[in-house]
């Protein structure tokens, strides 16, 4: 196996820097990419991550999941891009100050474009040329609190098995909610319907894919990384990469419709609801405070499932409150 022109042999693990572009000043700009090749025949697996530069739950639970990874138990490979969008990551950003392109809008990319859109693809070239499955790490932006969820998606023009595929594969992977949308449908929402994203482009590449969407940006959360480590486990085991115990979850949550929350005036936010949380039609979700009154109180104007809340309490009119599922099921996870 020869990946990113590094040679892996069976029952071994490779790793290293990969030259992407260079900078002004001469200097390489480069990704780090990590195999394991498995000492049995199997699927690969490709993780990735950091795609916006600052979300960073999923660079720990890689690097922590591949050291711990014993590649004699190991069925097929696994290969690991954990961050790919290193210039933003520099600048504790979701997208690079070299050209202000989102990566995860770029794809499959383009050879002759401009330093973001190069990165693309370099990097779907390897992927399509080796990913069976693929998961793709996010986070929330650093101005929210976020319970970890995943989100696969009904992308017009992928076969049926392939969506199938990613959704069972989002569900293994074993955390409670579990959004579910149809491209086709979802409108005025982000990323939603964003087009140049790796899941989309595996998904019509017959690739199953989905986004892991671990918590919030621009910090670690221990909980979370430790949920990462539990998810990579149950999804290798789902797809028989690794064999053992599978943790099936319990009751799943599968949102179907879902939209960010947002201010109508300006000032110092206070929420009232956390991740996580059911809330009920009528019931009070954030207050905005000047200092002498509540400028605006939000109520929730349906049933909700707070997938995450505002963290920081700075808000102008139109910012993000929260984002929330408000269309859901409840499945066990042998019912799908
Ligand atoms: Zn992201």
């Amino acid at each position: 196996m020869e990946i990113f022109g590094m040679k892996v042999e069976k029952g071994q693990k490779t790793f290293g820097n990969v030259k992407v572009g260079e900078l002004a000043n001469f200097t390489d700009i480069s990704i780090p990419v990590l195999v394991a090749r498995g000492s049995h025949d199997g699927p690969t697996l490709w993780m990735t991550g950091a795609v916006h530069g600052d979300e960073l739950n999923g660079l720990w639970g890689m690097r922590k999941f591949f050291w711990d990874l014993d590649t004699s138990k190991l069925h097929g490979n696994v290969v690991l891009t954990p961050l790919l969008n290193t210039m933003a990551f520099v600048d504790r950003n979701k997208i690079s100050q070299v050209d202000y392109l989102d990566l995860d809008q770029q794809f499959p990319g383009n050879p002759g474009g401009s330093y973001t859109e190069r990165i693309a693809h370099i990097v779907f070239g390897e992927m399509k040329k080796w990913a069976n499955y693929v998961i793709d790490f996010h986070t929330m932006g650093h101005v929210f609190s976020a319970t970890p969820y995943t989100v696969s998606k009904i992308v017009p023009g992928a076969k049926a098995e392939t969506v199938q595929a990613a959704f069972k594969l989002a569900r293994a992977f074993g955390v409670y909610p579990n959004c579910h949308l149809n491209l086709a449908k979802a409108g005025g929402e982000l990323p939603g319907t964003t087009s140049g994203s790796i899941d989309i482009l595996c998904m019509q590449n017959n690739i199953p894919c989905f986004m892991a969407e671990m918590g919030a940006g621009g910090r670690w959360d221990e909980k979370v990384i430790q949920t990462i480590l539990a998810g990579i486990q149950n999804a290798m085991t789902h797809i028989g990469l690794l064999t053992g115990e599978f943790k099936k979850p319990d009751k799943q949550l599968i949102i179907t419709g879902r939209r960010f929350l947002r201010s109508n005036r300006g000032g110092l936010v206070r929420m009232a609801v956390e991740p996580g949380q059911f809330v009920k039609k009528g019931e009070k979700l954030a207050s905005i405070y000047d200092f002498w009154e509540e400028r605006e109180q939000l109520v929730a104007d349906k049933n909700m499932f707070m997938i995450a809340t505002r963290f920081e309490p700075v808000v102008s009119t139109g910012d993000r409150m929260g984002f929330v599922g408000y269309e859901w099921q409840e499945m066990d996870w042998d019912t799908d």
